[in-house]
């Protein structure tokens, strides 16, 4: 089934050219031109992900992230036309999981779109995985081994007692290995959405996962803070 992608465009011409470009590439498009129209598509058709511009008359694409990321999960691709809104989007304030500035090539936004829908994709298949008894490789940092099919963490062979969500935890930052994610985005992931506004469960949970995996907790070099844009699991 062809994966569906909501355009929201208040310029009519680069909202056409968007939605004839993406179903050149195979994918079922909706496009609407404003914040309302595309909080109601986006309830109704489900998309599987959001190209969505900044500057829109009424509500703008801040708004309109900020309570879409309250409804569902569905990955945000900002479109921006201003450099000091990009300090905002970057830090991943809004929810979105990428952004673009304008102008950009066609061929930079088709490339971003699919390879934010393969991400989707992965995640998807890897919480089936773990949903199921298929034995799963164990992930492998040099000493720290990440065990989902036995919910085990060793770190030089020792394993370590972790507690439920900072099992998890580790496993999601293991799986975006290299990755920047804001405290909003893992919170959102791990936690579900009744935890939303509470970012600090994110630092503290990451501080007791750092007593047991970090060999100098008070220098970490797996669990790297990146200031002002979250945490960064380095292996
Ligand atoms: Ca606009």
């Amino acid at each position: 089934m062809a994966d569906k992608i909501l355009v929201v465009e208040d310029e009519l011409s680069l909202q056409e050219t968007l939605a004839y470009n993406l179903k050149k590439q195979g994918y079922e498009v909706e496009a609407v031109g404003d914040g309302l129209a595309a909080l109601d598509k986006a309830r109704q058709a489900h998309p599987d992900l959001i190209v969505l511009d900044l500057m829109l008359p009424g509500m703008d694409g801040f708004e309109v992230c900020r309570v879409l990321r309250q409804e569902m999960t569905t990955p945000v691709l900002m479109l921006t036309a201003r450099d000091d809104e990009i300090d905002r989007v970057v830090g991943l304030e809004v929810g979105a999981d990428d952004y673009m500035t304008k102008p950009f090539s066609m061929r930079e936004l088709m490339a971003r779109v699919k390879a934010m829908l393969r991400r989707v994709r992965l995640v998807r298949e890897e919480i089936n995985l773990a949903a199921s008894p298929v034995t799963v490789q164990p992930l492998t940092f040099d000493d720290l081994v990440i065990d989902v099919t036995r919910r085990e963490v060793r770190v030089q062979d020792q394993v370590q007692a972790l507690k439920p969500k900072e099992f998890e935890l580790l496993h999601f930052l293991a799986l975006h290995r290299g990755k920047v994610l804001s405290r909003e985005f893992i919170l959102e992931r791990v936690w579900g959405w009744e935890y939303i506004g509470d970012s600090r469960t994110v630092d503290v949970h990451v501080r007791w996962l750092r007593e047991k995996i970090e060999p100098n907790p008070a220098q970490p070099k797996r669990i790297i803070t990146v200031r002002g844009a979250g945490y960064r699991f380095e292996g």
